[in-house]
Order: structure tokens, then C-alpha cells, then sequence
């Protein structure tokens, strides 16, 4: 009776060790991946059977509520700080600092400048700074020297590299010697054929059924590595898109005289920098000018889109309702779809799957901020998050019950605007959880040990009954 107890106990031991040390090291192991542009709802669009095998074993959110504005570069830097641009500083695709009296702009080789990365610590180098290595293949931003870091293993940004290249270098990096625990995955498309045809166009369909096929070889690939069912795999976008048209024009030229402004950014967010002595000249003539046009001064832009607050937000902001343009000249030509509205808008919004062993299945989130994925992944990883603008409470209900669980948030002042969480909440759920590993652990042990004596004991009596090679293994434990 007393030795079937000891095998169950056993077997219990052993099955805790199991979950302790083998389940949980699977849970620290991110692949972030942005198809850029994928709108929330392209989802419902055309078949998407690989979007929706994610979603069945997996978790999926409806509504991300991106950054202002609805940009690429902005929204990509927020989705591995969890800052708002104002504080993470790539406010626009197109900028001037006049602090650094430098351009950004995406066209010129400028981006590589780091001093406009580094008002932000991105992820892969927290990773990297916790003794982690980090692999990304051409997530913006990864191949720009960052306080004076690069990732460990990453692409040179060069769009005709396929997404199969991209692919096999993020598995060869996770299935390496020293594999890394975070891959940052990124894909053009469907932003590309968005902005050329319009997101209204039937032609549409076709480029997000060959997403959906991308998706599907990743897939395949990862199962072929046998990382499919050991990864957590978030796959996101920067934002959404909305059908333009010729019909809905702004042309400052009919409102401004071209030599009393620069223009920094153009549409639908228009950053005007007024010449010296033009301020006023150049607001009254725009702010009553068109009925789809609101513009701001820098200090009144509204709270809620944390922006004002950078030095390379422009002196005047205007900003287009959905699906309006802006143009300095009719003549400068027009995208059929466009983003970098109001982010509050629907149409702006990306897409948000998740699956991996720290993951719900089958599990549906109505809303989340994009903010929200920088603490996540900061907890996946198990690493202390820098300061942000998130807050891993609003997303912890993604995570699976066997997943560690994050404890609640307090407040804390700060000096990033808008309301940045501490890092020391990460950080204590970061112990909480080891705290709790280690002292189960060592539970385990001592039972472990004690079971074994008793064994021995036990067992010692019948030992010269047996044969010598029997009793001998049971000895030297
Ligand atoms: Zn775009």
C-alpha cells in the first residue's frame, strides 16, 4: 500500500518537474510578423483558410487601435517600444527635427541616420541587453544602428528579397546553435497593391489570397522545423487602408502661396513648417479653407492622439477627413488607397492573430491598443520592459492558463506623456513568476529526496533476498 502511494507520488513529482522545466522555456520564444497594410477586416474579404486555422488555434482581436498617425514607420516603431510617436520621435514617414536641423524622409538613405531612432529603446536590444539574441528579416528599423546596436542576426532592407528568403533566414536563426528567442518577420504586402488599386477594388482579392498562401508556407515551413508548436507567433500589421479618389482633392496651392511654407509631410496629414514671420499668414489662410480639411495648431492638436508633444511635429497640422487627399498641386498625382488618418477610424485599423503554447485557442478579443504588444512580448520573452505606453493587464486574458500570468498594474508618475506604464510592473511579474517556478522546484526536490530515502529504507529488508545486480542500481541511488 505504502509503495503504490510512492509511485503515484512519484509520478506526480515527475510530471510537475516536466511542466516546470520543459513546457515553460517554449513560452519565451516570439515570432512577430507584419504584413504590412492588412486591414482588419481582409480577413472576411476572400477565403482566407490560413488566417482562420491561426485564429481556431490561436487568438484573434478585432478592433487594434494603432498610433496617430496611421503610418508605417510610426507604427511599426510602436509596435516593438509600445510608445505613442510623440515619444518614441518617428512621428511621420516624412520629418524635420529642427533641434538636429536634419529631413527623414523613406525615399533617401536618411532613415539610417540613428539619431531619430534613439528618442526610443526598440526590443531587440532589451532582448539582447538580458543576454538574449534577437534575428529580424527587414522589420523597419532593424538594420539602422540603434544605440550603437544592430540585432544579432539581421537583412539589410532590400524589397526584392522574397518572402520565402525571409522565411528561411528567421528559421534558420531560431533552429541555429545559439538560436534566438525573438524573430521580427516583415512583409510589403498588401500595403503595396493597397495604395495602387484602392481597397475597394475586386482586383484586391487575388493579393489577399496570396497573403493568405504566404501565410500558409510559413506555416508549412515552421511544422517542417518543428517550431510551429513551440513559438509564439503574433502576426500583426501597421494599419489599414481606405479607398481615394480623384473626386477628393485638396490642393493647398489654392489656399497658400508655396514661398511662405515647406511642406515636411504631405497626405492625408499635411506638416507645414510656415517661413519666418508667415505663422499667421499662412494658419488663417488654411484654416477655413476646405470643409474635409482640420487644422491645428502644434498646441491644439487633440490629447487623445498623443502627438504634439515632439519637436518634429510641424508648427501647423491639417488633416483630411477619411478618403480625402492632399495635394500640394493636382498635378503631383494620387494613390487610389490611402492611411494615416485618424486613428480612431475603423478603416485604419490592422489585423491582430496570436498561437503558440503561452496562447488561448479558439479564443475571440473584442478591442486592444497596438501600445499593448510591446509589454506582451516583453513578458513572453521575460524580459524587464523599458517605459511605455501600454499595459499588459489589458492583454494578459490572450494568454493560456498554463501561460505565467502577469500581476496588476499600479500607477506611477512619469515623464513620457500620456500615461506610461512603470517597468518595474514587468519586472516583479518577471520575479513573481521565478519566485514561484523556483520555490516549486525546490518543493519538488525535497520531496524528491525524502522519497528516495524512504524507498531505500523500505526496500533495504527484502535487499539480501534479491540478487546482487537488482539491488545493486536501488545502492547507489
Ligand atoms: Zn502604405
Amino acid at each position: 500500500m505504502t509503495s503504490k502511494l510512492h509511485w503515484v507520488a512519484f509520478i506526480l513529482a515527475a510530471l510537475t518537474f516536466s511542466i516546470a522545466f520543459s513546457l515553460q522555456p517554449d513560452q519565451h520564444k516570439v515570432l512577430l510578423i507584419s504584413f504590412d497594410g492588412f486591414r482588419w477586416d481582409y480577413l472576411y474579404r476572400v477565403p482566407t483558410p490560413h488566417f482562420h486555422y491561426v485564429m481556431k488555434y490561436g487568438v484573434h482581436v478585432k478592433q487594434v487601435t494603432n498610433i496617430f498617425i496611421t503610418k508605417t514607420y510610426p507604427n511599426h516603431y510602436t509596435l516593438v517600444t509600445g510608445l505613442f510617436a510623440e515619444n518614441h520621435g518617428i512621428v511621420a514617414n516624412d520629418m524635420f527635427d529642427p533641434i538636429l536641423n536634419k529631413s527623414f524622409s523613406l525615399d533617401h538613405m536618411n532613415i539610417y541616420d540613428s539619431e531619430f531612432w534613439e528618442g526610443a529603446t526598440p526590443i531587440w536590444i532589451t532582448n539582447q541587453k538580458a543576454g538574449h539574441t534577437s534575428g529580424a528579416a527587414m522589420w523597419p528599423g532593424t538594420d539602422v544602428k540603434i544605440h550603437q546596436s544592430f540585432p544579432s542576426h539581421y537583412m539589410l532592407y532590400n524589397e526584392s528579397v522574397s518572402f520565402e528568403e525571409r522565411v528561411a533566414k528567421i528559421i534558420e536563426w531560431f533552429t541555429s546553435e545559439e538560436p534566438i528567442n525573438l524573430g521580427l518577420l516583415y512583409w510589403e504586402e498588401p500595403d503595396d497593391m493597397g495604395h495602387r488599386l484602392g481597397p475597394d477594388s475586386p482586383l484586391m482579392g487575388p493579393v489577399i489570397s496570396d497573403i493568405d498562401k504566404k501565410l500558409g508556407y510559413l506555416i508549412q515551413m515552421l511544422k517542417k522545423a518543428k517550431l510551429w508548436n513551440t513559438l509564439n507567433i503574433i502576426i500583426t500589421s501597421d494599419h489599414g487602408m481606405t479607398q481615394c479618389s480623384e473626386e477628393r482633392v485638396i490642393e493647398l496651392d489654392q489656399y497658400l502661396d508655396k514661398d511662405h511654407y515647406i511642406l515636411i509631410d504631405q497626405s492625408p496629414v499635411a506638416a507645414i513648417l510656415p517661413k519666418e514671420g508667415k505663422f499667421d499668414e499662412v494658419y488663417e489662410a488654411l484654416a477655413h479653407a476646405h470643409p474635409n480639411l482640420t487644422v491645428y495648431k502644434k498646441e491644439e492638436i487633440p490629447e487623445r492622439w498623443h502627438y504634439k508633444y515632439n519637436n518634429r511635429v510641424q508648427p501647423i497640422i491639417a488633416v483630411a477627413d477619411e478618403g480625402w487627399y492632399i495635394l500640394q498641386n493636382k498635378s503631383d498625382g494620387l494613390m487610389l488607397g490611402n492611411h494615416g488618418y485618424d486613428n480612431a477610424l475603423a478603416e485604419m485599423h490592422p489585423i491582430f492573430l496570436a498561437h503558440g503554447p503561452a496562447f488561448r485557442k479558439n479564443f475571440t478579443k473584442e478591442a486592444m491598443n497596438s501600445t499593448d504588444l510591446y509589454p506582451l512580448i516583453c513578458h513572453l520573452l521575460n524580459i524587464t520592459a523599458m517605459p511605455h505606453n501600454g499595459s499588459l493587464g489589458h492583454v494578459q486574458d490572450l494568454l493560456s492558463s498554463t501561460a505565467p500570468r502577469a500581476i496588476p498594474h499600479t500607477q506611477s508618475t512619469t515623464l513620457l506623456h500620456g500615461g506610461v506604464k512603470p517597468r518595474e510592473n514587468e519586472q516583479e511579474e518577471s520575479y513573481a513568476y521565478f519566485i514561484g517556478v523556483s520555490l516549486g522546484s525546490i518543493v519538488v526536490i525535497v520531496f524528491f529526496i525524502v522519497f528516495i530515502k524512504h524507498l531505500i529504507r523500505s526496500q533495504i529488508p527484502a535487499l539480501s533476498d534479491m540478487q546482487a545486480e537488482i539491488a545493486q542500481p536501488l545502492l547507489q541511488a
